[in-house]
């Protein structure tokens, strides 16, 4: 037996024993959790809003299903497929499990594996038991999971399984960032701070951070922020109004406005945000999971020859993100904002919960 974090039906989760995970399949890891964290994707299963998981959890609701997708584990036992890890091996478990094989993970979309035991590429937490418990079994470990480097903090590691990568590829990565870049980052949640953190290491030339919260606004600032801006504290067109002006004559001929707008947040108002920042021939990469409609402006928009992009993270840059973290070039670590042990994870998730009243950003919960 083990303890684990299940989610049982909407609004009920428990830190309850349930049987330990064994190897099934020969391509499958089972590792001892000595780390992992809360996701935002966490609490939308909780509300109710994920509804297969909810099929899944009342199936077998004396256990339900383990939430949790991201992880750091001590590899224990290892199928016969497995050619990469041994037991004892520090892995990070990455959110999104690839087959390696199937038409979209050959395509270098592994979001969409279909090799998978789900539906999809994220099935941890989802439609298969997650990382917030003792033990973990991974599917694919030979193209799931990523070998720790030595003297890299289990933090920093555990930022790479889900935020980092997130960010990086639907944030950075398909809007296009390069050096010397205008860039506004829209939300200063987990994944708008990452979003900063792997846009710094692109060195643009300014990066225009936009939150209703001072706090995380200061935090950016420290983080390699140019400017600020709470939308709380300007009008609306003011708030537009500024960024036009900090991005006036960057380049002699240039049209003001941003070249990359990073949307990091869900809601209909701040991607429309975005579309009033971008200058003629930039982007708009949305990150943020969005439950409603939003207004597309393509009136305005389509004489700017500009991209909008948005996606669910293939987790593929990993590897090179770990390299930025181990060069010290991307430290992940300022996004922590708590610590707990594993008995505590139903205080854990009030106050990740209440980011708005605790400043929770990240937290980290190990045995
Ligand atoms: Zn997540
Ligand atoms: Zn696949």
């Amino acid at each position: 037996m083990m303890k684990a974090l299940t989610y049982i039906s909407p609004g009920v989760i428990a830190w309850r024993q349930i049987p330990k995970p064994k190897l099934i399949k020969s391509t499958d890891v089972i590792g001892k959790v000595v780390a992992t964290t809360i996701c935002g994707s966490d609490l939308h299963i909780l509300k109710g809003d994920v509804l297969e998981t909810t099929e899944i959890a009342q199936k077998d609701p004396k256990k339900g299903i383990v939430l949790g997708h991201e992880a750091i584990i001590v590899v224990e036992e290892v199928g016969s497929s497995i050619t990469k890890f041994n037991p004892g091996d520090i892995c990070i478990v990455s959110c999104i499990t690839a087959c390696g094989s199937c038409y979209y993970c050959e395509k270098n979309l592994q979001s969409h594996c279909s090799g998978n035991e789900g539906t999809s590429g994220w099935i941890f937490g989802h439609e298969i038991d997650g990382t917030q418990a003792e033990y973990v079994r991974v599917p694919f470990g030979n193209t799931s999971l990523f070998k720790a480097p030595k003297g890299v903090s289990y933090d920093k590691l555990l930022m790479l399984c889900d935020a980092i990568p997130t960010s990086y590829e639907i944030g950075v990565k398909n809007g296009g960032v390069k050096a010397g870049d205008s860039v506004a980052i829209v939300g200063l949640g987990p994944v708008g701070l990452s979003a900063l953190l792997s846009t710094k290491t692109l060195n643009p030339k300014q990066i225009i951070a936009i939150d209703m919260d001072d706090q995380r606004l200061e935090l950016a600032t420290k983080l390699g922020a140019t400017h600020v801006i709470n939308p709380g504290k300007v009008f609306a067109s003011a708030l537009t109004n500024k960024v036009m002006e900090y991005t006036t004559d960057l380049i002699p001929g240039r049209e003001p406005g941003v070249d990359v707008a990073i949307e990091c947040v869900g809601v209909p108002s701040t991607f429309e945000l975005c579309q009033d920042l971008i200058t003629s021939g930039g982007s708009i990469a949305n990150i943020g999971v969005h439950g409603k409609s939003v207004e597309l402006k393509l009136q305005k928009l389509w004489i700017k020859d500009c991209k909008i992009t948005t996606g669910l993270v293939s987790a593929n840059t990993t590897q090179e993100l770990l390299d930025k973290v181990v060069d010290g070039s991307l430290d992940p670590s300022p996004i922590i904002t708590h610590h707990f042990k594993f008995d505590e994870f139903e205080k854990a998730y009030e106050i990740f919960k209440d980011a708005k009243n605790t400043k929770a950003m990240k937290i980290v919960l190990t045995p």
